[in-house]
């Protein structure tokens, strides 16, 4: 028999709300020091229901903290040209600090001309080219959420990725790829999956730290993993019955890993955390030129 671990559960909630509690007095010193308020608005296009969720969450939360949020939806029916003409005059707009275009964009529009339109310094989302460029650099940028969050998470814990052989599932540029360099950044040795890999339950053997987001409900079982491993759940899904899983079979691995990140509480509250965090970054960038956050 297999001895049993304490299995550590990352509580991504509660270190978010750290972070929240820090970050909404900085505000405040940033609305005495500077007599403005950073100003985050949110475009939605179209009326897919998961991303209204997510976009009145978003500027909810910016509310809660004290920064200034709009919410601007465009019809379905928008045009590419539109919605860049949008984007840039938001850009151009010196009273917004933040731009967060919700992806995905309905089927007829590219996002890659929309993304190109937000002011890198405005980009709130970490999804411009230039910014995604910049994590190569291992310099401070507007780095996505989601894979800051998970940064953050780690380091809450005290989790050094050095010198660990770390497996990222899902190579999207939204979390996957840039989590994959971030961990390289923190001297991780990283290996990226995705849907045509062979062999990817020997991978996940092998990793020390595993990041999955391929949004498949629970399909990483307990007997891929190592014993010993931290296991970061990104994925958000609906099982069979209804219920919000993540890729991981969480239960299975509790007495097993030494730590895994729940769905829900896990990685969902720190990428709207740090999405908070990025657009006060933002303000310090576009105010001074440099952003007093350390995280
Ligand atoms: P994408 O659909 O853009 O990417 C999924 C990736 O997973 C792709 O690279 C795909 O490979 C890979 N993949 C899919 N199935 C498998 C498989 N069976 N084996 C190995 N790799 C596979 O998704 P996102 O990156 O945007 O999101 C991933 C998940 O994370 C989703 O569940 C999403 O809802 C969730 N999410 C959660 C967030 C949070 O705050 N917690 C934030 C963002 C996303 P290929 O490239 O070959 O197609």
């Amino acid at each position: 028999m297999a001895e049993r671990t304490e299995t550590l559960v990352l509580d991504g909630k509660k270190v978010a709300e750290s972070f929240l509690v820090c970050l909404k007095s900085k505000i405040s010193q940033l609305k005495e020091t500077t007599g403005r308020s950073p100003k985050l608005v949110v475009v939605l296009v179209g009326e897919d229901p998961a991303s209204q969720v997510y976009v009145r969450n978003k500027t909810k939360k910016a509310q809660e903290l004290g920064l200034d949020s709009e919410l601007l939806v465009l019809p379905t029916k928008t045009s590419q040209l539109e919605l860049i003409n949008k984007v840039q005059a938001l850009s151009a707009d010196q009273s917004i600090t933040g731009i967060l275009v919700q992806m995905p964009l309905p089927k007829h529009l590219d996002p890659d001309p929309v993304l190109l339109s937000i002011d890198p310094l405005k980009d709130v989302d970490g999804l411009h080219p230039f910014n995604l460029g910049m994590i190569l650099t291992g310099k401070p940028c507007l780095v996505p959420c989601t894979p800051y969050g998970i940064m953050q998470l780690l380091k809450a814990y005290r989790i050094d990725p050095a010198g660990k052989r770390a497996l990222v599932i899902g190579r999207s540029r939204l979390v996957g790829k840039p989590i994959a360099e971030l961990l390289l950044n923190a001297d991780a040795t990283v290996t990226i999956a995705h849907s045509k890999t062979q062999n990817l339950q020997g991978l996940c053997r092998e990793a020390d730290i595993l990041v999955a987001a391929a949004g498949q409900p629970e399909f990483i079982k307990a007997d891929w993993i190592k014993a010993g491993a931290i296991l970061i759940d990104v994925g958000i899904n609906r099982n069979l019955e209804g219920k919000l899983v993540g890729d991981i079979d969480f239960a299975g691995c509790l007495g097993k890993a030494a730590a895994i990140s729940p769905v829900p509480g896990g990685i969902g509250p720190l990428t709207v955390a740090h999405l908070m965090i990025n657009t006060v970054k933002a303000f310090e960038l576009q105010c001074f030129g440099e952003s007093s956050i350390t995280l």
